[in-house]
């Protein structure tokens, strides 16, 4: 199985830790998003399945073999970084193939290789460029040619997009979900974007402070967060939240009563919790212009424009 399996790994420089016991099994085949702030540690936890980071402490495997002592280029993978390092005296075909060359890959097969590559990635015609005389965005889709054609059982991608501008992000994402459905390698794909992690991903790691805050669907992230830290995270803008006070049936927010409905209301007793935190996404509040019953007071203090509509924008100010 070409699996990957983190078992309680730390990783710490000097006396600071930047993974904290992460517990995390990537599946054979799958898409997995590593997704957090700046910072949080997913680089690193990307450069110890690439064995460009040692191990301070626990295991790793990759398809049932440990491989915490195993060098990079024996666990074949394949790695797409945010500042592509093409080099800069070869040519788009020369930069494409430099690995399979050194791998002694046999010419046809490369050739094959290399032309399969070209088409996907839209790069025919360009074949005799240096990257100088590329735009960004081609310069990104050979260092995606690159990695594509080793073949690798395991695909990992930094932040590998976020150089590109928001109309070749999204056209570079749909040739991403078309490489891994030809090829189907194990894919992990680094982003603090979050809509790069709904739209590439089949499951999400969420990062913070070196931990693991949730793995789950896209859509359980979305709807069903595992904590605040989630909720908050995920959604834009982000999920308020409130400290509230909770009796029989019903919240304070602010000094209003809301009466929650019953599913919510078993769930906490059930629970016996006895401080609750009220979360509510922007998208879901609905604004009426009259009272209505159960609704709360508020006043509309800053309105966005999104084009699509201005639904999202109004926040609960405490009243
Ligand atoms: P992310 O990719 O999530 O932005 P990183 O994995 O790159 O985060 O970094 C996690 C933390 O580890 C950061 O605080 C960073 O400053 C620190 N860090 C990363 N590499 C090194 C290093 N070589 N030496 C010391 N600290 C590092
Ligand atoms: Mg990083």
């Amino acid at each position: 199985m070409k699996e990957i399996r983190f078992e309680n790994v730390y990783k710490s420089y000097g006396k600071t830790e930047v993974v904290k016991g992460l517990h995390l099994t990537i599946k054979e085949g799958e898409r997995l998003i590593l997704l957090g702030p700046s910072g949080c540690g997913k680089s690193t936890t990307l450069r110890m399945i690439a064995g460009l980071e040692d191990i301070t402490s626990g295991n790793l495997y990759m398809n049932g073999r440990k491989v915490n002592d195993v060098p990079s280029g024996k666990r074949d993978v394949a790695m797409v970084f945010q500042n592509y390092a093409l080099y800069p005296h070869m040519n788009v075909v020369d930069n494409i193939t430099y690995g399979l060359r050194v791998q002694k890959v046999p010419k046809e097969e490369m050739k094959a290789r290399l032309h399969a590559a070209l088409d996907m990635l839209k790069l025919k015609g360009y074949e005799n460029r240096l990257p100088k005389d590329l735009s960004g965005g081609q310069r990104q889709r050979v260092a995606l040619a690159r990695a594509v054609v080793k073949k690798s059982d395991y695909f990992l991608l930094d932040e590998p997009l976020s150089n590109l501008d928001a109309q070749l992000r999204v056209s570079a994402r749909k040739e991403l979900v078309k490489i891994h459905e030809l090829y189907k390698q194990t894919i992990v794909y680094v982003t603090h974007d979050q809509i790069e992690a709904m739209t590439v991903g089949n499951r999400i790691a969420l990062m913070h402070e070196g931990k693991l805050q949730m793995l789950d669907t896209p859509e359980n992230v979305y709807h069903r967060p595992a904590n605040i830290f989630t909720a908050k995270f995920i959604g834009s803008p982000p999920t308020n939240v409130l400290d509230v006070d909770y009796q029989n049936d019903t919240v304070l927010i602010g000094k209003q009563p809301f009466q929650l409905n019953q599913m919510w209301v078993k769930q906490i007793d059930q629970s016996g919790a006895d401080r609750l935190v009220f979360g509510i996404r922007p998208e879901h509040l609905e604004i009426f212009k009259t009272a209505e019953e159960n609704a709360l007071q508020g006043t509309v203090k800053y309105v966005e424009n999104l084009g699509s509509g201005y639904g999202d924008l109004c926040r609960f100010t405490r009243s």
